[in-house]
């Protein structure tokens, strides 16, 4: 599936295709304040259409994810990442989707915070 997405204020845009599935809702120190709900695509599938100068990029922890945000709205619609074999993926905010009612998707926790 193709979808579109982006924060608040529309700075950020993008499109990605992917399967949304099942996101994770993670208990990690920065997702639990977040709130974000979270799929993941490989980079080569997304696509930023605009708002690359509005994003803040904020690094913490092991420097591993790379957890950006909107500099005048503050909504995180993505964040780059990469997997334990290192291929580069977005991790992808559900919330931020165009068109995507949530209350008809499954979602799954995920113990962040042990790991
Ligand atoms: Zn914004």
């Amino acid at each position: 599936m193709k979808y579109t997405g982006g924060c608040h204020c529309g700075k950020v845009r993008f499109e990605v295709e992917m399967e949304i599935g099942k996101p994770i809702s993670c208990n990690c120190s920065i997702c639990q304040k977040k709130g974000t709900l979270l799929s993941f695509a490989p980079t080569k599938q997304f696509t930023l259409l605009q708002g690359q100068n509005a994003l803040t990029d904020y690094q913490f922890h092991k420097h591993v994810i790379h957890h950006l945000f909107c500099s005048t709205c503050g909504v995180t619609s993505f964040a780059n990442g990469s997997t334990p074999d290192g291929q580069e993926v977005k991790a992808i905010n559900v919330r931020c989707l165009d068109g995507v009612d949530l209350d008809k998707i499954e979602v799954i926790k995920y113990d962040g915070k042990s790991k």
